[in-house]
């Protein structure tokens, strides 16, 4: 068993009008773990990272997050108790430079305690370092990704919460990204992410769960989630 939990989801639902599509989610997460959720398109894996972050309201169910129930507080409230999404997409500002998009994920810290936390980032992802004042739009979508995901590490998360990294990647640069994914939970960094790159994403977690149709269908380690059979019947596999 891997300790108390940090994040604790429990029989949390969600719906976009009548139609259900998180249907009594549990997960926990423990402090310095990689723990992947993987499910199809449709799954229900970005409602999860968005109901967990406070971008879309849960209907019932907890998200106990560092001893305190986060599951009604407004998005802004949460990333400061250090919840922190990377969002879908990147969603990087193209016209601001990597370093400025950067120091926009730091949520209101005073930016002279940045400095030496930004230094840190740009030793982590030293191709940020080389395009540091260019415009982000003109990184590759691989750097974009690199990118926002240093923009969540700079508010200095308890928890950082990816939805779907890989997306729109090429193979060889999923394997950079997964592999970075991995240093970041070696260094200490809690980490939960969703993706459908099922194998990618069982080489590097900890621990791991499958959500098909708005329900997790399986979990354990990444033997006991692939011996369960649910990969290939959730149309996961890839990656
Ligand atoms: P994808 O990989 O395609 O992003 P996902 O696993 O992240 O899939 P969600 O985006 O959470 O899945 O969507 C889950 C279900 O909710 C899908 O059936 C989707 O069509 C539906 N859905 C998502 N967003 C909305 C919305 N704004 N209004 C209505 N239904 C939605």
């Amino acid at each position: 068993d891997a300790g108390p939990s940090v994040l604790a989801v429990t029989g949390l639902t969600a719906s976009y009008g009548a139609s259900e599509v998180l249907r009594g989610i549990d997960i926990a997460v423990s402090q310095g773990e990689l723990v992947a959720v993987l499910g199809a398109n449709g799954a229900g894996k970005s409602t999860l990272m968005r109901a967990l972050a406070g971008l879309h309201r849960p209907v019932g169910g907890s998200v106990s997050f560092a001893g305190q129930e986060v599951g009604q507080l407004p998005a802004n409230r949460i990333a400061r108790l250090g919840l922190v999404l990377v969002p879908e997409g990147r969603q990087v500002f193209p016209e601001l430079t990597v370093e400025q998009n950067i120091r926009l994920g730091a949520y209101g810290r005073p930016s002279a305690d940045l400095t030496g936390d930004i230094e840190k980032l740009m030793d982590r992802f030293p191709r940020l370092r080389e395009r540091r004042t260019q415009r982000a739009g003109l990184l590759s979508g691989g750097e974009q990704q690199m990118l926002a995901i240093a923009r969540g590490l700079v508010a200095n998360p308890e928890v950082l919460l990816l939805d779907e990294p890989s997306l729109g990647l090429a193979p060889a640069l999923i394997q950079d990204l997964y592999a970075t994914l991995g240093a970041l939970r070696d260094d200490g960094t809690t980490i939960l992410l969703v993706d459908q790159m099922a194998e990618m994403a069982l080489s590097i977690a900890d621990r791991a769960y499958v959500l098909s149709s708005g329900a997790i269908v399986a979990g354990g380690t990444p033997a006991e989630v692939r011996q369960s059979g649910v990969l290939h019947d959730s149309y996961l596999g890839g990656g």
